[in-house]
């Protein structure tokens, strides 16, 4: 069930509006270089073409319904509904009442989470190009390639998150750290000596593929412990494809949070000279 924003809650996107203009302001070419949120393994990244998308974000904001959808679950800060074409067309972009109503996120917290919205919302000739295969919070994070990276709408999230963290002067402020960022960062370290790091990220891009696709089959999605969340259709069967249902701001074995306080025990982000990955990439449409 949606409903529109209140008035209180219309100022919050009103300012929330400003601060992703603010962020878009950031996004130069050097500086998302220097993120180097792209540079995966494989072949050179395109900063350029990462550049030319994200100094959208800001005009998607207005040109996007956002409803309030009250029944979204803990771990999901926003859900963007892509309603089937042809062509494709973005429907509105649901929002939990936390995200635009009194609560403890900081306003650029929940920025974020609604730049990796506004990311699958974009759109590229008749498609929508930016789905979800890696997140912030999993094993996969730092093994994808370049182009997969630009695709991918966590990474959006995460050059924000860079891009505010330096003009700051704050660095870790927004970025996801913990045990399992700690961890992967030592398997990075060590992917001449071990391909466990490779394989994880491998797994992890294949349940974050059949978890996104088994929502789009409505109901209960098969959301592998402990990866909740995930909403169902909300119009006709097959009407409409959530293009994205979760935020997980932390995540750690048996249990999640939203509120990104997680214990930050990682010195540095991930290592990003990982092993390559080279499953092939998913051919889903989100
Ligand atoms: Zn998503």
């Amino acid at each position: 069930m949606t409903r529109d924003l209140s008035p209180a809650e219309q100022k919050v996107l009103a300012a929330l509006t400003d601060r992703i203009d603010a962020i878009v302001e950031l996004a130069t070419v050097p500086e998302l270089t220097a993120t180097t949120v792209l540079d995966g393994p494989g072949p050179a990244p395109d900063y350029r073409a990462f550049q030319r998308r994200f100094a959208l974000l800001g005009r998607r904001m207005r040109e996007v319904r956002f409803v309030v959808r009250e029944d979204l679950p803990d771990t999901t800060g926003a859900n963007t509904v892509i309603a089937d074409g042809p062509p494709p067309a973005v429907r509105e972009v649901q929002l939990r009442p936390s995200l635009v109503g009194p609560g403890t996120r900081t306003l650029t917290a929940r920025a974020l989470t609604l730049v990796h919205e506004l990311a699958h919302s974009l759109p590229e000739g008749l498609t929508h190009p930016v789905k979800d295969y890696a997140y912030r919070t999993g094993w996969a994070w730092g093994h994808l390639p370049a182009e997969l990276a630009r695709n991918n709408a966590d990474t959006y999230a995460e050059a924000a998150a860079l891009l505010v963290e330096r003009g700051e002067r704050a660095w870790g402020r927004y970025q996801v750290l913990g045990r399992l960022a700690a961890q992967r960062g030592q398997l990075a370290k060590r992917a001449n000596l071990t391909t466990l790091g490779a394989a994880l990220a491998w797994l992890d891009i294949t349940v974050n593929r059949a978890w996104v696709r088994s929502n789009d089959c409505g109901g209960s999605p098969a959301q592998p412990s402990p990866r909740p969340g995930g909403t169902p259709p909300s119009g006709p069967s097959g009407s409409t494809r959530p293009a994205c249902s979760r935020w997980r701001a932390c995540w750690r074995p048996g249990g999640t949070s939203a509120s990104g306080a997680c214990a930050a025990v990682s010195s540095g982000s991930a290592p990003r000279t990982g092993p390559r990955w080279t499953g092939s990439s998913p051919t889903s449409t989100r």
